[in-house]
């Protein structure tokens, strides 16, 4: 059987963070790049705010450049998911794609987390070209255009505060008759003039054309359909961690994020620590990712120091 000193479970910023500090501090990591190589930047389009890239990058050119350093330092990335694990004991042992067997002195679970999508195939059809999961990401690009928002939780209700503060108006296309997010944050979208609020209203189809989304065709409850020209189209419907491994084995909280001890990296099971969005239902972003990902580290390299 295989074993290694560090597994990292994950190649997303938090993934590839981790490894370039462990590979720098001689700990041999190996990285499984799991089901969506490079991790939900890859289906993001142009990056401007993580520091350092004055001109923007794309999420795809950065996954790169990141998995590019990480393998300068000797990580062994390799290609495969973790169809198997066991955390009762140390070494812990896993499986790859259910065959390759691996013994490990410590983990690193950065396996982040999965928008949920209406599952239209017209959305699926614009993704990245005007439909997208991440308003602090894409809100900029529809700066002074309409756009629209769903969801009727905190998310939905934070990102389209957030959009109605550069773009020229927003709807917010609710299922409901009511928001599910807290009293104070529906009293900010309430508050804000270029908010409308479409409750009780579905999306039928994201409409567009070759240079990306110029509509969105909604039907309400009582079955009268509208067309409501728009060019960006923010999905707030939720996120799913990508936790479904370490159920029963890690300590996780009611929607399934990983728990950790505040201010680390730490789990339930000594040895094994999480970073990245997979433990972060609020922040979300490429650079608290990363900004986890070397707390893991750290973390990871003092535990195998006082082994
Ligand atoms: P939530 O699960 O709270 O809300 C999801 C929303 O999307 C609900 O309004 C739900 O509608 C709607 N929805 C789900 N599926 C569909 C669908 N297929 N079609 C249309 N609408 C749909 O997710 P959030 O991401 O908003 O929040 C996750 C957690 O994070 C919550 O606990 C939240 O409080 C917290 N959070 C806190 C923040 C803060 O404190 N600043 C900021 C952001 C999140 P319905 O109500 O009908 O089920």
């Amino acid at each position: 059987m295989e074993k290694i000193k560090v597994l990292i479970i994950g190649s997303g910023p938090a993934g590839f963070t981790s490894a370039i500090y462990t590979s720098r501090a001689n700990l041999s990591p190996v990285l499984y790049e799991g089901i969506e190589p490079g991790g939900q930047l890859t289906t993001t389009t142009e990056i401007e705010n993580f520091p350092g890239y004055p001109e923007g990058i794309t999420g795809s050119a950065m996954m790169e450049d990141l998995r590019k350093q990480a393998l300068r330092f000797g990580t062994d990335v390799r290609r495969g998911i973790i169809t198997d694990i066991d955390l009762s004991k140390r070494p812990f042992k896993v499986v790859v794609d259910h065959e390759h067997e691996i013994e490990a002195e410590s983990v690193i679970v950065c396996t982040g987390a999965t928008a949920k999508y209406l599952g239209l195939e017209s959305e699926a059809k614009y993704r990245g070209m005007g439909v997208s999961a991440c308003a602090t990401c894409d809100g900029f690009f529809y700066r002074k255009q309409d756009v629209a928002v769903v969801g009727g939780g905190d998310t939905a209700c934070e990102e389209a505060t957030y959009l109605a503060s550069i773009c020229r108006k927003v709807y917010l296309i609710v299922r409901k008759n009511y928001l599910r997010a807290s009293k104070a944050m529906q009293e900010r979208v309430f508050n804000t003039p270029n908010i409308e609020v479409l409750f009780e209203h579905n999306t039928a189809e994201v409409l567009g054309d070759d240079e990306g989304v110029t509509g969105v065709r909604v039907v309400s409850t009582a079955g009268e359909e509208r067309t409501i020209p728009i060019m960006g189209f923010f999905l707030a419907i939720g996120h799913h961690p990508n936790t479904e491994v370490f159920k029963g084995q890690l300590e996780l909280d009611e929607q399934g994020y990983i728990k950790v001890v505040p201010g680390t990296s730490k789990t339930s099971v000594e040895g094994v620590f999480a970073a990245g969005d997979v433990k972060d239902p609020h922040y979300r972003q490429a650079i608290t990712a990363a900004g986890s990902g070397c707390i893991a580290a750290l973390d990871c390299e003092r535990f195998l120091l006082a082994q």
